[in-house]
């Protein structure tokens, strides 16, 4: 469907670019994305995802705010102390833009029910703060064929990646950090801090890549970088890339 002048109008920035342009614009716009937690890193992500248009977001996510997390996590206000997460981050979308198709799940995603919430997604974007539910939700990305961002943050380093386990010759998730973790449900954030501007750092990032990846197809920045894994450093600062590669004994994905 050809841009109204109101769409071309606000998402006229992109739309100059030759790296996007009207192709790569509409691409995005018949995106689905869905977020996995909306917190520190899902926050500034989601803002970023929602301004670039994508057309369809869902969000996941159990928690509710507390008073700790306004340090960080951009979507929330003073006032919103006990709601849930998911559903002011979808109202921060339906206030933003009319267009943007929006459902949010206040539910903690588990191995049972990741293939229906993951479901239908080009791309799932995960910044949750456990590896229990990371691990899920790779699992899940790799039998629904569906690409995995993976966000984290911790003090002031940060990490993101890009994992496509369904196709032959790529890593997933689990061939980077193994099967030690299924039953860890620790939340680094609490026992360790975390400055704020780091995980703003690491959600804008995520959402850079989640965009190089909806664009690979029409050739937008070109290599969707599977595989690869930023670490971002606030204290130098400094970013680094490292290579995963595919775990031949990985339980996941070396079937594929
Ligand atoms: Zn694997």
């Amino acid at each position: 469907m050809p841009h109204t002048p109101d769409r071309l109008a606000r998402f006229a920035r992109h739309i100059v670019l030759p790296e996007i342009g009207g192709v790569g614009q509409a691409a995005l716009e018949n995106a689905h994305v869905v977020l996995i937690g909306v917190g520190g890193i899902g926050s500034p992500a989601l803002q970023y995802l929602a301004g670039a248009g994508i057309g369809k977001l869902t969000l996941i996510d159990d928690d509710v705010v507390e008073t700790s997390n306004l340090q960080r996590q951009t979507l929330f206000d003073q006032h919103d102390s006990g709601s849930r997460k998911a559903e002011i981050a979808a109202m921060w979308v339906d206030e933003f833009d009319d267009l943007t198709e929006v459902s949010w799940h206040a539910r903690r995603l588990t191995a049972d029910n990741a293939a229906e919430l993951i479901g239908g997604a080009d791309l799932v974007l995960d910044g949750c703060d456990n590896f229990a539910t990371r691990l899920a939700v790779s699992d899940a990305c790799v039998a629904g064929h569906i690409p995995l961002l993976s966000a984290a943050v911790g003090r002031f380093q940060g990490q993101v990646g890009a994992f496509a386990g369904h196709l032959a010759g790529q890593a997933c998730y689990r061939c980077y950090v193994g099967d030690a973790f299924d039953a860890d449900d620790c939340d680094t954030c609490a026992e360790d801090g975390v400055l704020g501007a780091m995980a703003g750092w690491v959600g804008t990032f995520a959402a850079l890549q989640a965009i190089r990846v909806l664009l690979a197809p029409t050739g937008g920045f070109g290599d969707p970088q599977w595989g690869k894994l930023h670490v971002l450093d606030g204290l130098q600062p400094s970013l680094r890339t490292m290579t995963i590669a595919k775990d031949p004994g990985c339980q996941t994905c070396k079937a594929r």
